[in-house]
């Protein structure tokens, strides 16, 4: 198996994964979406709300506000306070606000430095003239198993490698024209693609082609692994955690399938 990467960013991954087979990549996505643990405000007590906003509607908000660290916090059904909530499983954040302002996420005071919203400038609420927001939020762990909130990658997938074969033609430059990404140019008597991995294999330059002068497969061992991290941690530490929750499951497998032996 091979493995190159693209793009590695705080927020962005891009790699292509080469000599497997679909199900193990899927294997893989589906780690990164649900295996990986982060922290999300599960729980507000509202002490004043004089917004135009129910409480509900606020805490639903609130919850969806990616926050960065906790990684010494365990959730709270794997802590020992039996679900009392302690500093070992849950983070108090207050928010204090009057009108008129508009209130951002960087208006939460979290009692953790390291568990802090991961981008500043979500707007939550605007207040008006005399109103007024005090509330405190609660913190705690958990997966998208339990609750999409907690997912801290966003828009994971991957596809086939597209691989072309484009034999001579009669420079008609239907498949130019018929490309939604624009990745076909017709030059020097001959078509060119001019970004492969941006083909989404929709086939569309295939079927504009009456001359049958070019193909497009997606190479049923390699495949283009993209994933986006919501700022609540890197995308390295993602993959990194969603690798070793499989190889995890993996180890119990193979143990469990031992003792039948
Ligand atoms: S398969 Fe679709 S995206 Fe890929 S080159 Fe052809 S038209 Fe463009
Ligand atoms: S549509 Fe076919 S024949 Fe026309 S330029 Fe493209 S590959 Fe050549
Ligand atoms: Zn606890």
């Amino acid at each position: 198996m091979d493995l190159e990467f693209l793009e590695l960013t705080e927020r962005q991954a891009r790699f292509i994964i080469s000599g497997t087979a679909p199900a193990f990549v899927n294997s893989i996505r589906r780690s990164v979406i649900a295996d990986v643990q982060s922290m999300s405000i599960d729980d507000v007590n509202f002490y004043n709300n004089t917004s135009v906003l129910f409480d509900e509607m606020l805490a639903l908000r609130l919850g969806l506000i990616p926050l960065t660290g906790g990684e010494h916090y365990v959730s709270q059904s794997e802590c020992s306070c039996d679900g009392e909530g302690c500093f070992q499983c849950q983070v108090s954040l207050t928010l204090n606000v009057q009108g008129p302002a508009t209130v951002y996420s960087r208006d939460l005071t979290s009692a953790d430095t390291e568990v802090v919203p991961a981008d500043g400038n979500i707007p939550i609420i605007k207040l008006f003239k005399g109103q007024e927001l005090l509330l405190e939020a609660i913190a705690r762990k958990g997966s998208s198993k339990n609750h999409a909130k907690f997912q801290s990658s966003i828009a994971t997938s991957y596809k086939y490698l597209p691989k072309f074969s484009i034999n001579e033609c009669n420079g008609c430059k239907e498949c130019v024209e018929a490309c939604p990404k624009h990745i076909i140019q017709y030059k020097n008597r001959s078509v060119h693609v001019i970004d492969e991995l941006q083909c989404t294999l929709c086939n569309l330059c295939v079927e504009a082609c009456d001359a049958r002068a070019i193909t497009v497969t997606g190479d049923p061992q390699s495949f283009v692994f993209y994933t986006e991290s919501d700022g609540s941690m890197s995308c390295k530490d993602l993959l990194l955690t969603s690798v070793e929750s499989l190889m995890k499951t993996a180890s119990e497998l193979a143990e469990f399938l031992g003792t039948f032996a």
